[in-house]
């Protein structure tokens, strides 16, 4: 049991859970775009960028946009118009068609299915992974033959077996996008996250394994696609010398500004991965006879980029946790400890954790759209998930799991201190 009187003193600097990690070259192709001139959304670094991304995510192309969250439109919207063919102007590409979502991610996953008029329906997470349950995904084809599309992510940067996802996919005619965003430079057998999709999207967000401060691209193999979704980032605009309009456009493309900072930060990606290994296997160690494991995944076929290291708690190593839409309250036992307790421990140091990713089927906006378990489903809320008598891993998993400080700046000794302050939890 944490005492806050326990003696601990404070990081003088923040301990943040991932910020970016910039070095004393980091400008110079923002420089060399600022010296040229090629300050707007055309020029080198974009080039550079989709070119190095398509390389190092193992696909055909990339392009180059604003943010991971548009890749994951475009990425909907292509999918969408292939699938159901274009829709009147107006009208979604997705337009009330289910979706099938990965639930234990962040929101910006699937938000693009909305903004495309989709209908999201949650397939439960696998304890092995904290991905998409296969088992959950095929029984939800089951229920609904005629769905076409799945969206995956790999949370935290630990792929589950996005290929089993894939051949899931493919046996049931539907297409995959696959949401790489914390998974960038993570392999599955080998192969890159961001490969397996048919559509797939990076992000280069602050928090992200590397960053361009923002930024993010759509992954495909398809050179006619790649082609249509540069078109609708830069407001569709047709080959006319006026702006002639044939479809709605956006204005999504990157800058190249930004693009410089990205296109230098890929230099660091193998060290940035290496880094985040060393403070997952720290932790694995520091906390390793403590009642908890860490993020799990399959060694022998997953080689993660260990984003976020996080921990999940003994179901019996557990005290009693609650909590409302918006705050968490619990009560301290000796030899347990809960999520709630961790973050404040943590906190009082000055370090920063957070909880795990709410689950979609949980989030009130979600309340009433259909959730697959391997053992049951139903609308999200009903009274057998509440009851318990369907097994739901992702609100398991929320209720017990915690990501922890995994800034790659932090220092051996910061680590210590922070794994003495998680041990002294379950005292
Ligand atoms: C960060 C993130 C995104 C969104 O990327 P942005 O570049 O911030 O728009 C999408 N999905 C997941 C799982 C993410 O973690």
């Amino acid at each position: 049991m944490y005492k806050k009187n326990d003696q601990f003193e404070k990081f003088e600097n923040k301990v943040w859970l991932s910020s970016p990690t910039m070095y004393p070259d980091s400008m110079r192709y923002v420089m060399e775009a600022y010296e040229t001139n090629w300050m707007s959304t055309v020029g080198a670094n974009i080039n550079e960028v989709e070119k190095i991304a398509a390389e190092t995510s193992e696909t055909k192309y990339a392009v180059g946009l604003s943010c991971g969250t548009a890749a994951l439109h475009l990425c909907m919207k292509l999918a969408g118009e292939r699938l159901y063919g274009k829709p009147p102007v107006g009208i979604g590409a997705l337009q009330n068609k289910r979706v099938f979502c990965t639930d234990m991610t962040f929101n910006a996953t699937l938000n693009p299915v909305v903004y495309e008029g989709g209908i999201p329906v949650f397939i439960d997470t696998e304890y092995d992974s904290w991905g998409m349950d296969p088992v959950a995904l095929e029984k939800a084809f089951e229920m609904y033959p005629d769905v076409k599309l799945v969206v995956y992510a790999e949370l935290y940067g630990f792929p589950g077996n996005v290929k089993q996802i894939k051949e899931i996919c493919e046996k049931h005619g539907a297409l995959l996008v696959e949401d790489a965003a914390e998974a960038m430079g993570a392999t599955w057998e080998g192969k890159q996250c961001g490969s397996y999709g048919d559509y797939a999207a990076v992000s280069y967000n602050g928090n992200k394994i590397i960053t361009g401060s923002a930024g993010g691209c759509l992954l495909t193999n398809s050179l006619e696609d790649a082609n249509q979704a540069r078109k609708w980032s830069t407001q569709a605009r047709e080959n006319a010398a006026w702006y002639q309009n044939e479809e709605v456009g956006y204005n999504y493309r990157m800058s190249n500004v930004i693009a410089g900072v990205i296109r230098e930060q890929y230099d660091h990606l193998k060290d940035h991965i290496a880094q985040k290994k060393t403070i997952y296997e720290k932790y694995k160690e520091g906390l390793k006879n403590l009642p908890i494991m860490m993020n799990p995944f399959d060694e022998m076929k997953a080689e993660p980029n260990y984003w976020l290291s996080s921990l999940l708690i003994d179901e019996d190593a557990m005290c009693e946790q609650v909590r409302s839409e918006t705050e968490a309250l619990y009560i301290a036992e000796e030899g347990k400890s809960c999520p709630t307790e961790i973050l404040e421990a943590i906190s009082s140091i000055n370090a920063e954790g957070r909880p795990i990713w709410k689950p979609m089927h949980m989030q009130p906006m979600y309340r009433m759209h259909e959730f697959v378990t391997i053992s049951g489903s139903g609308r999200a809320k009903t009274n057998a998930y509440i009851a318990g008598e369907v097994k739901d891993v992702g609100a398991d998993v929320f209720q017990r799991g915690v990501c922890l400080p995994s800034d790659n700046k932090m220092t051996v000794e910061q680590q210590e201190k922070i794994i003495e302050i998680i041990k002294a939890c379950f005292e």
